[in-house]
């Protein structure tokens, strides 16, 4: 890979001329959440002058699958088997000397939030949020390690806010919580694609994610040990906030605009305290603006490379899975194969259900189907679905929370088979009109 920075990706993306400067003014309140998520899938934007900071702010680094396309030099159809495989294949990490880690350049203890420009994104939101934070925290007991991003509420200059779903960084506090005793964390801001996709990954707990980005990039990932915890982050990075989730401490966090494009709800929970941030000598600030394309794509992809695999478990001929923008990333779920027995499309549809809480609805499509096309998409759902027949649906399943038409996660599941019945596959019935030499047409030739 030709980088292992936010700021080489930068400088790849700025050659191809799809970063934008914004030199004027303007306010961390809404304004840069309003341009950016304008942009959001043309261009990366770099606010170089944020009203009451000096440092830039981008966003829109990877707004959308052509992005990422180019970040992991695979075309837009290979992105999930690409990511699969780097999850099967991990590769370790190396730690570096400090002096030559760029994000050491700065280190001060005494850490002031209110210096960093740190947007308000939504009308709602209680405030300033840090959404591009690559968290990394420890297993107290075993060491292993846990890489992931929280929404963080910036609460005042050295605390912070912060949403645990009960995944794997909640079990490492709750270890630790039992005990009274801190989980040291570290926050990462500034770090490239590979990084923030990775950190995205379905693993199993214990799996460390920064191995699936030294698979992806080809060669060990670079870190450098923290300051004031024992935790090593990303050398290469542009800030890293030190510090601790602290046991037996809930603060007011939210509400905050999420993924699903509503509002989490304001709600008493864990609080952060930092020790210590360290910087490179210039360090550019990142966002990403909840729920654009940049935000969905993020999660999308490392699922839809874990869902392909159990799915493909389950019916071998499965060729590829798409987890719509309209669908959130996470709710919908479209399948493609090439079914050989009848009832196999269903097997599938147990199967995207078993890969993640957050898939709601799930529709499976024949091969000729592009499922990138929401038209596509669902005009097999009208031509080749009768819903006596083929959809089912399974009530009272773990869902997901910020889903505000679950039961507080509670939820239902619906199936839905848009493939051609096995009777029919091959006959005229289902036959797709085509007109020949449509496909070789210029039409420029024709038109002059
Ligand atoms: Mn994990």
């Amino acid at each position: 890979m030709s980088y292992k920075s936010m700021r080489e990706w930068m400088g790849i993306l700025e050659e191809q001329g799809r970063l934008k400067h914004v030199k004027r003014e303007v306010s961390t309140e809404y304004e840069i959440a309003a341009v950016g998520k304008k942009a959001c899938g043309k261009y990366a934007v770099v606010f170089d002058n944020p009203k009451g900071s000096n440092m830039p702010v981008v966003t829109g680094l990877t707004g959308s699958r052509e992005f990422f396309s180019k970040a992991l030099n695979v075309p837009i159809s290979e992105l999930a088997p690409h990511f699969e495989r780097a999850q099967a294949n991990p590769m370790e990490c190396r730690i570096i000397e400090k002096s030559l880690a760029p994000v050491k350049e700065v280190i001060t203890e005494d850490v002031d939030l209110t210096k960093l420009p740190i947007p308000v994104h939504h009308e709602k939101d209680s405030g300033s949020y840090i959404t591009a934070g690559v968290l990394v925290a420890k297993n107290p007991e075993t060491g292993e390690k846990n890489v992931s991003i929280h929404r963080l509420q910036v609460t005042d200059k050295n605390h912070l806010g912060i949403l645990i779903l009960p995944r794997h960084l909640m079990h490492f506090h709750r270890i630790a919580e039992k005990k009274n005793q801190p989980l040291e964390i570290a926050i990462v801001i500034g770090c490239d694609p590979i990084t923030m996709l990775s950190s995205q990954a379905l693993t199993p707990i214990g799996q460390d994610e920064f191995c699936i980005a030294s698979a992806l990039y080809g060669e060990p990932m670079e870190l450098v040990k923290c300051e004031t915890v024992d935790i090593e982050v990303p050398a290469h990075a542009e800030i890293v906030l030190e510090g601790k989730i602290l046991p037996n401490v809930r603060k007011p966090e939210g509400p905050f605009g999420e993924y699903p494009k509503y509002y989490g709800p304001r709600k008493d929970r864990e609080y952060i305290e930092l020790t210590c941030m360290t910087t490179r000598k210039d360090p550019i600030f990142q966002t990403i603006v909840p729920a654009t394309n940049e935000h969905l794509l993020l999660g999308g992809i490392p699922r839809e490379g874990g869902i392909l695999q159990l799915v493909k478990n389950a019916v071998p001929t499965t060729s590829a899975v798409h987890l719509t923008p309209g669908g959130t990333g996470r709710y919908h779920l479209v399948i493609q194969m090439d079914k050989r027995n009848e009832g196999e499309a269903k097997n599938a549809i147990f199967a995207a259900f078993g890969s993640s809480q957050e898939i709601k609805h799930v529709v499976v499509v024949d091969k000729d189907v592009d499922i990138f096309n929401p038209i596509e998409v669902n005009w097999a759902i009208a031509t080749r679905c009768q819903a006596d027949r083929d959809v089912f649906i399974v009530s009272g399943a773990c869902g997901n929370k910020l889903d505000p038409s679950t039961n507080d996660g509670l939820s239902a599941k619906m199936g839905i088979d848009a493939t051609v019945p096995m009777e029919y596959k091959g006959t005229d019935k289902f036959r797709r009109i085509q007109i020949p030499g449509e496909e070789e047409i210029d039409l420029d030739s024709y038109l002059g």
